[in-house]
């Protein structure tokens, strides 16, 4: 990267010189009564050219682990005065689904599957285009936070296509434990963003509709990892400990799902190591009679779970990640665990 001056990045029709810090709010669209609906960004430049990343939340709208992770990262001055490029950072993109603590957008729609959308598409087409345009597009990588959906967790995990070497470059340096290489989904951003050669990472952890300490803590660390291994800050001079990072990707994952309706107790929780054919919960009726056994189909780690313990046969209760040695996973998960305390 070369060290001359950068010049003017403009969004949403602000100017934003080098060397400044500017909230903008990006217009999306009017509501009824034409209140204005605008996508709140911040975007913090340092003075020296260098990467440009977005880091963005809740483009489901009920997933806001990622919106606090971003508000405190926007507290971090000694990062912040440090860096080289520009951060853009976007901690509410569905600011409907945001309003109403829903993930979809209110003609049910999930934005995560309008991009890159068009003017004349949907709404959520529109905001997909608008947000490609300003956003995305000026930018040469990207983060975007999630959380499991509504009564499901998630262990803090990347997704993102490690075939791409300096993509699994970056999803190693996040250092949470957990990386599933998964492919791209038509008309998600992150395909929209590899179709630009825009380097993303997809972050995934806690639930919907809640703040989760440790997942929030874990995002902060993570995209200030990348900051640094794309040179935007440089981790010696901005007091963040490096920490060992033994992180591993999955061979593979799957679910789960109910082989009987009933209420569940989960007797495998978040994290833990299962072996094959070993229990991972009970359904039982409303007495506690006809207790039938969920039990893992391999050896893995479980990396996403249900929460509502009624259940419909069918329903997918147990993400589980297998590795090829899923006893260091876990070792490794509960370290990881501890050091967030
Ligand atoms: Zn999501």
């Amino acid at each position: 990267m070369s060290a001359s001056m950068a010049e003017d990045i403009v969004i949403g029709g602000i100017s934003i010189p080098p060397g400044k810090r500017k909230r903008v709010g990006i217009q999306i669209a009017k509501l009824y009564d034409y209140t204005e609906m605008t996508i709140p960004v911040e975007v913090v430049r340092g003075k020296m050219d260098g990467p440009v990343l977005f880091v963005s939340a809740a483009i489901h709208g009920d997933e806001i682990n990622g919106t606090e992770a971003i508000k405190r990262l926007l507290a971090r001055r000694t990062v912040l005065s440090a860096i080289r490029g520009t951060l853009i950072a976007v901690p509410i993109i569905n600011i409907f689904g945001f309003h109403q603590n829903t993930r979809y957008l209110p003609d049910r729609r999930d934005l995560n599957r309008c991009f890159p959308g068009s003017m004349l598409g949907s709404l959520g087409g529109q905001i997909a285009h608008i947000f490609m345009t300003e956003i995305v597009e000026k930018c040469t990588h990207g983060i975007d936070l999630h959380t499991g959906s509504i009564h499901r967790t998630n262990l803090p995990q990347i997704r993102a296509s490690t075939d791409d070497p300096e993509t699994k470059r970056l999803a190693l340096a996040f250092g949470v434990p957990v990386v599933l290489n998964s492919n791209l989904r038509d008309g998600s951003l992150r395909q929209a963003a590899a179709d630009k050669n825009i380097c993303m990472l997809l972050f995934e952890g806690g639930e919907a509709l809640r703040y989760e300490e440790k997942v929030i803590r874990s995002a902060i660390r993570g995209i200030i990892s990348i900051m640094n291994a794309i040179g935007m800050v440089d981790q010696e001079k901005i007091n963040f400990r490096k920490r060992k990072k033994e992180v591993f990707i999955a061979r593979s994952s799957h679910w789960i799902r109910a082989p009987h309706s009933g209420s569940l107790r989960v007797t495998k929780g978040l994290g833990a190591r299962v072996k094959k054919e070993e229990t991972l919960g009970v359904i039982s009726d409303t007495f506690g009679q006809g207790k039938i056994k969920v039990r893992a189909r391999v050896t893995g780690i479980v990396i996403g779970i249900n929460n509502l313990p009624l259940v419909n046969s069918g329903d997918a209760l147990f993400h589980i990640a297998t590795f090829e040695d899923s006893k260091a996973v876990v070792e490794r998960v509960e370290y990881f665990d501890e050091m967030l305390e």
